[in-house]
């Protein structure tokens, strides 16, 4: 195990210097800054740009598209040296979902992934991978739909299309 860190630890992204000095004033009014840009899309979303907040959104936005666990999430910061627990992962990922900076997917009662690409789209599942992966394109067409109970509406139609490999018989 302690032989096979280094080469992990290798993979992961750096965390910028600005994260870890706490230092304000030094991200700001600077263009073209990622963690500055995280900072001013943190408050526009009206949360306001804790370390722990910049560092965890860092984690979750540096990448592109992606679909992460709470677990995973945790495990990463703690790869990339970001002091959080489990509890501020969880909370960090519901108060970014409240705030419209993530989508939560919920693939079954036990695994809620949260997809930072907040856009419609919808979910292959592979079973046994246990990876979600976006379907490009308009590939999904939704038939008809219930009529909502009185005084609702229908938000939003996630679909989940579960994949499993073939048998070879
Ligand atoms: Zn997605």
């Amino acid at each position: 195990m302690t032989i096979s860190r280094p080469d992990r630890m290798a993979t992961l992204p750096t965390v910028p210097a600005a994260l870890q000095a706490a230092d304000p004033a030094r991200s700001t009014g600077r263009n073209g800054c990622p963690v500055h840009d995280l900072r001013v899309r943190l408050r526009t979303a009206g949360l306001r740009p804790t370390r722990q907040r910049v560092g965890l959104g860092w984690l979750l936005f540096a990448k592109g598209d992606r679909h992460v666990t709470a677990e995973m999430l945790f495990e990463e910061a703690g790869r990339a040296r970001v002091p959080v627990s489990l509890a501020t992962v969880y909370n960090t990922l519901h108060q970014f979902t409240e705030a419209g900076l993530l989508r939560e997917v919920a693939v079954d009662g036990a695994k809620t992934y949260f997809d930072t690409n907040t856009g419609n789209h919808h979910h292959f599942f592979v079973e046994g991978d246990n990876a979600l992966v976006d379907i490009e394109g308009p590939a999904v067409e939704i038939g008809t739909l219930p009529e909502p109970p009185e005084g609702m509406e229908i938000a939003r139609v996630d679909v989940i299309v579960r994949l499993r490999r073939k048998t070879s018989a």
